[in-house]
C-alpha cells in the first residue's frame, strides 16, 4: 500500500522481500477465504483496536473498510457481506487479488526485489541487505518498514528486525501470540476421542487479573492441546494477559446458554426413569457427544449423578488454561514498534525518513476483518507520510 501510495506521487520505488515472492502470509489468509474487513458502523469497527483504538483512528477514518473495498473492486474483484458482517472476496481467495495488484504496481513502475534479506543500516545510513548471491547495499531517499510480527515464521514474517531497530533505540514490546490457541491439560481419554471437534453455541466467560469479566457467544474447537477458534481468538487477548500475571486463567462454559440455571436444574432433575443419564440430558437438554465428554471431564461418576452439581456445571463448565500456544503458531502478534516511536506519519522520531507500517506496529486485534484492514490503512498512511517528507525534500 505504502509502495503504491508513492509511486502514485511519481516516486521511484523499489520493494525488497527476504521470501521468493511477496506476500505469502496473505497468501495463506486466503486459504479461511480472506476475509478482508468488516461491515459494521466505523464506531463499532474502530472499538475493535482496543487500546490503540486512538492511533489507529486517524489511519481508519482515511481508508477504512470502505475506501478498502472500493480498493478491491478497483481491482477487479467483487466482494460480498457474510451474515456475520464480514466482508470477503466473492471468490473467497488471494491469489486473483494479489495478481492483480502485483500487476498493477509493477505497470505503474514499482520494482520487486525478492530474496532480499534487510539486515540493517551501514554506517553511512544506507540499508543491507543479503541475497543469494552476495551482501548488497542500498541508498534510500527514505524507507518503509513493514516486516510484519513474528507469528508463522516461515511465511517470512520472522520478528528479526526487532534486535536492528533496537540497536537504533527503537522502542518496541516483544511479539506476543494473538488470535491463539491455548493449552489445556486433557486426559488422554477425552483428547483421543474428541480433538477436532466443534463446541458449537455456548457462551464463555472469565473474570480477567484487574476483576474485569469477558464474555463471549460462539463455536470453539478442541484440539489435542487444548482449546482454539473463533471464540477462543476472539478472547485471546485478555487470556493472554491473565495468564501471564496469574499463571493460569479459568473459562467458564455455558453448555445451555439458551436456559437459564433454574430450568437447566429443573431438566436434570426430572424423572428420568430407566433412561441412561446420557440419553437424559441428550433428551432434556440437548447435551450429548463433546459436550457431554466435556462434562464428563469436569466431574466425577459421582458428581455426575448430583443434579445440582451437575445443573451448575453445565452452566459454567471450568476449563483450565495453563498458557497461550506459542507465537509461530498464532494468526497475528500483539507487541511491536511503540507508536509512541512514530509521528503522526509513522515516521520513526529517532531515525527521520524511516516508517513503519502493518502488524510490526505495536497493536492488535481480533480476526473479522480488524487485521487486514489496519495493515492496509498504515500502509497507505506510512506511504502518505513518506511522500509528504520527500516532498519537503528534507
Ligand atoms: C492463518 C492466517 C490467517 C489469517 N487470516 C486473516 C483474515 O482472514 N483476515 C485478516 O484481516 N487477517 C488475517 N490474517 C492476518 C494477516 O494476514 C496479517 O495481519 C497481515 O498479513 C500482516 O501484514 P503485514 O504486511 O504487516 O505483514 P506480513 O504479511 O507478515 O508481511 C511481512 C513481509 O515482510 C517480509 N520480511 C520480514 N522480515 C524481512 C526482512 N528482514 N527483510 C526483507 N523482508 C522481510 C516477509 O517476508 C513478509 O513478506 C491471517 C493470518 C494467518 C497466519
Amino acid at each position: 500500500m505504502a509502495a503504491e501510495t508513492l509511486v502514485a506521487g511519481g516516486v521511484e520505488v523499489n520493494v525488497y522481500d527476504a521470501m521468493p515472492s511477496v506476500g505469502r502470509k496473505f497468501l495463506l489468509a486466503g486459504k479461511g477465504g480472506l476475509n478482508i474487513t468488516h461491515a459494521e458502523p466505523a464506531e463499532k469497527f474502530l472499538t475493535r483496536y482496543g487500546s490503540r483504538q486512538a492511533q489507529l483512528t486517524p489511519l481508519l477514518q482515511s481508508f477504512g473498510a470502505q475506501q478498502l473495498c472500493d480498493w478491491v473492486h478497483g481491482l477487479g474483484i467483487a466482494t460480498f457481506t457474510g451474515t456475520s458482517q464480514r466482508v470477503f472476496p466473492k471468490e473467497m481467495k488471494a491469489a486473483p487479488l494479489l495478481r492483480a495488484w502485483l500487476h498493477r504496481l509493477r505497470t505503474a513502475g514499482v520494482r520487486i526485489h525478492v530474496r532480499h534479506r534487510w539486515t540493517g543500516w551501514d554506517e553511512s545510513g544506507g540499508l543491507r541487505f543479503t541475497t543469494p548471491a552476495s551482501e548488497q547495499g542500498v541508498r534510500a531517499d527514505c524507507t518503509v518498514l513493514a516486516l510484519g510480527g513474528g507469528s508463522w515464521a516461515r511465511l517470512g514474517s520472522d520478528g528479526a528486525w526487532m534486535p536492528l531497530l533496537a540497536a537504533h533505540g527503537v522502542p518496541a514490546t516483544p511479539l506476543r501470540p494473538a488470535n491463539c490457541g491455548f493449552d489445556i491439560a486433557w486426559s488422554a481419554h477425552f483428547r483421543e476421542r474428541f480433538a477436532g471437534h466443534p463446541v458449537k453455541a455456548v457462551t464463555a466467560s472469565f473474570t480477567d487479573a484487574t476483576g474485569m469479566t469477558h464474555k463471549r457467544n460462539g463455536e470453539l474447537m478442541i484440539s489435542a492441546y487444548g482449546i482454539e477458534g473463533s471464540l477462543v481468538y476472539a478472547l485471546s487477548a485478555p487470556l493472554r494477559d491473565t495468564i501471564a500475571t496469574q499463571g493460569s486463567v479459568t473459562l467458564q462454559l455455558d453448555l445451555v446458554p439458551d436456559k437459564d440455571l433454574a430450568r437447566v436444574t429443573a431438566e436434570v432433575a426430572h424423572p428420568r426413569g430407566s433412561r441412561s443419564l446420557s440419553s437424559h440430558l441428550q433428551g432434556r437438554l440437548g447435551i450429548k457427544g463433546v459436550k457431554a465428554g466435556l462434562l464428563r471431564e469436569a466431574l466425577s461418576a459421582t458428581e455426575m449423578h448430583d443434579p445440582q452439581r451437575l445443573a451448575t456445571t453445565i452452566k459454567t463448565l471450568p476449563l483450565q488454561l495453563i498458557s497461550a500456544r506459542p507465537l509461530d503458531e498464532a494468526i497475528s502478534s500483539a507487541g511491536g514498534v511503540l507508536f509512541e516511536a512514530l509521528d503522526e506519519q509513522l515516521m520513526l522520531k529517532s531515525m527521520p525518513g524511516v516508517f513503519c507500517a502493518g502488524e510490526m506496529l505495536d497493536w492488535e486485534a481480533s480476526t473479522g476483518g480488524y487485521l487486514l484492514t489496519a495493515c492496509f490503512a498504515s500502509g497507505r498512511a506510512a506511504g502518505a507520510g513518506a511522500l509528504t517528507w520527500l516532498a519537503a525534500g528534507r
